[in-house]
């Protein structure tokens, strides 16, 4: 369905910097479209509990996107639940066709769609999410306090969910696939002088187990062909995330992971596509950092607009 009306700025995807943007962009007096894949909050939309966004000191993260997107709809931002398929962000009218069949115009694009973390793939995975399994001990891992836990993974992100949840929890296994790790060097020597990080290497995570929730983990040797039961309280799984960046191509300059290089001010390589949150290369992935991209993401669109 064509819709002629040409939005100032479209924002595609609907967690913290996709409803900042909107905030901000409503509030710069610009005409907002806002399309989200399923329902307000992305990753947020996930997280337990959410103990570190400045001035509330806990809160369920599905209630924090919902009042993120209640804010921005009461600024008069409008939202699509739907699936952008196509983005053609080159012309000075911008295209946005989803998959329900909308075809959108705009003058600038907010392009916040995230980055999704690598799952292992094993059965209950996705059941378990917040009963146990989880995808970041920075959110989590307080509810593990003087528990055990295992990190999966062997790169720089699960050294560092390690050596984050050694502070809080009495026992830390960091599996790994093969026998070295991926993670730099510096970090390898701080997992080896940990004392409560126990590394496990050549070994495979094959299932799950627990009544309800996690509570073991089904290990394989690769080397022995062992096969054996780890209880533990949590399982944290950093094996890699990966941007949600495809609709970008030849749009925006891409790393060789995916992200965008896009500098502090959220511009692509293409006048008016802008882009904020997970899916820009930064240092630090957090609900905060994502809702500061998309305000200026959001002032930099209504800078274009006006100009
Ligand atoms: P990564 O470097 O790609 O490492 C992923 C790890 O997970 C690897 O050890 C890999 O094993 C393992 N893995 C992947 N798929 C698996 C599977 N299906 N089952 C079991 N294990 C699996 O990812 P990352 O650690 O998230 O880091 C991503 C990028 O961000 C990297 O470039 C990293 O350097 C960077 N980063 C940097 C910092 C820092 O500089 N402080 C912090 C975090 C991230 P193999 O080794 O066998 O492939």
């Amino acid at each position: 369905m064509s819709n002629a009306k040409i939005y100032d700025t479209v924002i595609i995807g609907g967690g913290p910097a996709g409803y900042s943007a909107a905030l901000y962009a409503v509030r710069a007096g610009l005409s907002t479209l806002l399309i989200e894949k399923l329902a307000p909050g992305g990753q947020l939309a996930t997280t337990t509990e959410v103990e570190n966004y400045p001035g509330i000191a806990s809160i369920d993260g599905w209630s924090l996107a919902q009042a993120m997107a209640e804010q921005a709809v009461a600024g008069g931002a409008e939202q699509l639940f739907d699936e952008v398929t196509e983005l053609q962000a080159q012309s000075q009218i911008k295209l946005i066709r989803t998959a329900g069949g909308e075809e959108l115009q705009a003058r600038t694009v907010i392009y916040a769609a995230g980055a999704e973390p690598k799952l292992l793939g094993l059965p209950k995975e996705q059941e378990w999410r917040g009963r146990g399994v989880s995808y970041c001990a920075t959110c989590d891992g307080l509810f593990y306090r003087g528990r055990t836990v295992a990190v999966a993974g062997g790169g720089n992100s699960a050294a560092e969910e390690a050596l984050h949840l050694s502070k809080i929890c009495e026992k830390v296994y960091l599996i790994h696939r093969r026998d070295t790790l991926r993670a730099e060097m510096p970090l390898q020597q701080k997992l080896a002088q940990t004392a409560n990080i126990e590394i496990i290497y050549d070994t495979a995570i094959e299932a799950l187990l627990g009544e309800g929730k996690l509570s073991a983990l089904q290990l394989l040797d690769k080397k022995s062909g062992h096969s054996y039961e780890l209880p533990i309280d949590g399982l944290f799984v950093a094996i890699g995330r990966t941007p949600i960046s495809a609709l970008l191509q030849h749009q925006a300059q891409l790393d060789a992971d995916g992200y965008v290089l896009a500098g502090e001010d959220c511009r692509t390589m293409t006048p008016g596509l802008f882009v904020a949150g997970d899916v820009r290369r930064k240092p630090l992935r957090q609900i905060v950092t994502a809702a500061a991209d998309g305000a200026v993401a959001a002032t930099a669109a209504a800078a274009a607009v006006w100009q």
